[in-house]
């Protein structure tokens, strides 16, 4: 009788290869969560990087329980898959942190593939440039309402700007838009193939969209781009200064104050929440400012950048 698991039966040789494939996966959200979950299931080691605590409203479309509300994201995934018994258990670490130009290099560190699964447009073109400059395979995936898309950015192959074009429409999915049940688990499952062609050395670099709205999978041939800024090597995104913005969310805010350590902001106000070394959380007359120590800060209740810094400063005693 064959004793070995269906997985290894299919995979042979490459499953060994897969469990030895280090993945970071950055963005835990509906589709990394799942992407995330079976990776770990299958015993590849893991890297886990996403800034968000898991609210009730995730629980669901994405792969947190009850008991996960108001824990990091990151912490509640890797205690998930260590807890799951796969026959080699993997290495999980993870970092409770925005990917951004400043620590993309260090927070990344040593890493075979990298996975998308972020919410928005910026951070992808910032992993497509990082990809392309170290030579990562980087494995796209996006979801919004009925629709998906993945991709698979080879170091030899087309890359992310090169099919969406040099200054693409931003197509980001805030998390306030609805989604469709299933999309999700489409990509992360095509995500999952994508990584198995790419240890058996078939890379899937075609763009594949999918509607479930009317059932419509679409294949769009990739090629190389004249001209593109990212394979000429000019890495805008990896460039660019860091900036205030409005985010995806219409009532958010991202700054990148000065002092970004949770004990030295508990001092400017003790008012201030920490949650380990890692993040300082104050909340006052409906506004929420959450500072990360990777450098950033997200302001909640406030309608524009000016108003965000208005309040920041109130709260907190300048940037
Ligand atoms: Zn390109």
């Amino acid at each position: 009788m064959n004793e070995e698991s269906r997985i290894k039966t299919y995979l042979g040789s490459n499953h060994e290869k897969l469990q030895d494939t280090r993945c970071t996966v950055i963005g835990l959200g509906t589709l990394g969560s799942k992407t995330a979950k079976t990776l770990g299931k299958i015993g590849t080691d893991l890297h886990l990087i996403d800034r968000d605590f898991v609210e009730e409203r995730n629980i669901d479309n994405q792969e947190y329980t009850k008991e996960d509300v108001g824990e990091l994201k990151t912490e509640a995934m890797q205690r998930k898959i260590k807890g799951m018994d796969s026959e080699k258990s993997c290495s999980v670490s993870s970092s409770a942190l925005d990917i951004n130009p400043n620590n993309i290099e260090n927070q990344v560190g040593e890493t075979d593939v990298l996975i998308d699964s972020t919410d928005n447009l910026k951070t992808r073109l910032l992993l497509n440039d990082y990809a392309k400059k170290e030579e990562i395979p980087l494995i796209i995936g996006m979801i919004g309402g009925a629709r998906g898309m993945t991709m698979t950015v080879h170091p030899e192959g087309p890359c992310l700007r090169c099919t969406l074009g040099e200054e693409p429409a931003s197509q980001e999915t805030c998390d306030q838009e609805g989604i469709s049940p299933g999309i999700a688990e489409v990509i992360s499952a095509l995500q999952v193939n994508q990584l198995v062609k790419l240890i058996e050395e078939k890379p899937l670099t075609d763009l594949l969209t999918i509607n479930l709205e009317n059932m419509v999978f679409d294949k769009l041939k990739t090629k190389k781009r004249k001209n593109c800024s990212t394979c000429e090597e000019e890495y805008k995104e990896l460039d660019r200064v860091r900036e205030a913005r409005k985010r995806c969310s219409e009532e958010s805010v991202q700054l990148y104050p000065r002092i970004t350590d949770p004990e030295k902001l508990e001092k400017i106000n003790p008012e201030v929440d920490t949650y380990g070394d890692k993040i300082a959380i104050l909340e006052n007359k409906g506004i929420k400012i959450s500072v990360y120590s990777s450098g950033k800060a997200i302001v909640k209740g406030v309608e524009t950048v000016k108003g965000a810094r208005e309040k920041y400063d109130e709260l907190l005693g300048g940037r």
